[in-house]
């Protein structure tokens, strides 16, 4: 049992930090007010290659393995910033690596490594589905060399800003499925060529995330651009689950640490009442025990990491990992806040905007409720609810 990061794992953090002080508070801050999608930031990060880190350096990328790619994410977020702008990158990209074909790695990994194409949007979600994406009603139908596309997603992050998009979509009706996890395929579409023959809504929400609603009315998308085989969209996408959850871990230790190293800087500062205000235990508590709740959550989070590299089963400590951290950086914002007093509040603290960002970790990509009903009728072995 090592608890160390490897000097190369160091350096990694070492160099995003140098990056990430290149977009200090204010690049944030201001990207929000005009709503803008934090473009500067995310081709920085791409042109340095990080946000290639997990594709084979056959393909151009570094081979780094999700270890390494989570310490990428968690100190954009540990810095202030959002991760969640471009991390789906790093975790769609192992639906591509593990179940494309030679041919679509040959034709996109390296130009994703090199930035000249962006795959950061994931479209899964559905209004009538919610998270049991089995019930999905998103369309493909096959038509010669072709497949066509009919429905609608919502929640679809980056469809804007990206190039390619994963999409799940419908091959079998759910009523001719014996099996209800078959029937659904993932395709790789060129939203390049798919602007203008579909509609994309982006939704007005709490947070500056480019989100968006998504109608798809007869797209075509050629036949070679199904990834694996027809029928097994979803077992492709569950085997994405793991990385994910580790990589919003990761994300939520940041927002954690952040949210810690704010709230305990502005408690030695503050004075009121003639002395520091973390001096009254009332303030400093709540801090230290986020920050022991964080440092806990990290170690599975490692847990998780490490075996995911070992290529062993991490399924419970994945998923223990997203919830715990979730939670723990939630309950850190909720710290930092009180701690701030009103100016909390205060959009030029920046508090407030780290504080509604780090609740959607506790929600998407996945909530944390369906992550303990994986605990408890996966692991635990509880009956199941669904
Ligand atoms: C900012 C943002 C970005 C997103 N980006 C993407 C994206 O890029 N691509 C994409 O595909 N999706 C995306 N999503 C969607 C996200 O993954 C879903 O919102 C999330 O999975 C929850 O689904 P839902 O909103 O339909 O909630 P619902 O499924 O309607 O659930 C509502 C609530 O009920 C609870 N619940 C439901 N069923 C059960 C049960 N059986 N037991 C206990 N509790 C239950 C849930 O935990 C939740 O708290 C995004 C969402 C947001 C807010």
């Amino acid at each position: 049992m090592d608890f160390n990061l490897t000097q190369e794992q160091l350096q990694i953090r070492e160099e995003i930090r140098k990056v990430c002080r290149e977009f200090p508070d204010a690049y944030w801050r201001e990207v929000e007010k005009q709503r803008a999608y934090p473009e500067a930031f995310v081709r920085k990060l791409t042109e340095l290659g990080w946000l290639a880190a997990p594709i084979p350096e056959e393909y151009g990328g570094s081979g780094l393995g999700i270890t390494e790619s989570s310490i990428i994410l968690e100190e954009v977020n540990r810095s202030g910033g959002s991760a969640t702008t471009c991390h789906a990158q790093m975790y769609t990209m192992g639906t591509l690596l593990r179940h494309g074909g030679a041919e679509q790695k040959k034709r996109y990994l390296p130009k994703i490594a090199s930035g000249e194409l962006r795959l950061e949007a994931f479209a899964v979600t559905e209004r009538d589905a919610g998270s049991e994406t089995t019930r999905i009603q998103t369309t493909a139908t096959r038509k010669g060399d072709k497949y066509i596309v009919n429905g609608q997603k919502i929640f679809i992050s980056r469809v804007l800003e990206s190039d390619l998009m994963l999409l799940l979509a419908r091959t079998t009706p759910y009523d001719q499925l014996d099996d209800k996890t078959k029937g659904l395929s993932v395709f790789i579409v060129d939203l390049r060529e798919a602007r203008g023959k579909i509609d994309v809504k982006p939704l007005d929400i709490m947070i500056n995330h480019h989100t968006n609603a998504v109608f798809f009315d007869g797209l075509e998308v050629p036949a070679e651009n199904l990834v694996g085989e027809e029928g097994m969209g979803f077992r492709y996408i569950i085997d994405g689950w793991n990385a994910e959850r580790i990589l919003i871990a990761a994300e939520a230790i940041g927002d954690g640490r952040w949210f810690v190293e704010r709230a305990a800087k502005y408690a030695s500062e503050r004075v009121v009442f003639g002395r520091p205000i973390g001096a009254n235990q009332g303030v400093q508590f709540p801090i230290a025990q986020a920050h022991a709740r964080i440092e806990a959550a990290d170690l599975v989070r490692f847990q998780a990491a490490t075996k995911f590299d070992r290529k062993e089963r991490c399924g419970a400590e994945a998923n223990m990992a997203k919830f715990l951290a979730s939670e723990a950086a939630w309950e850190a914002a909720n710290a930092c806040l009180t701690t701030h007093g009103g100016y909390g509040f205060a959009v030029d603290y920046d508090v407030e905007r780290k504080f509604r960002e780090t609740r959607l970790l506790t929600i998407a990509p996945v909530s944390n409720n369906l992550v303990l009903a994986y605990l408890a009728q996966h692991v635990l072995r509880m009956p199941r609810s669904y």
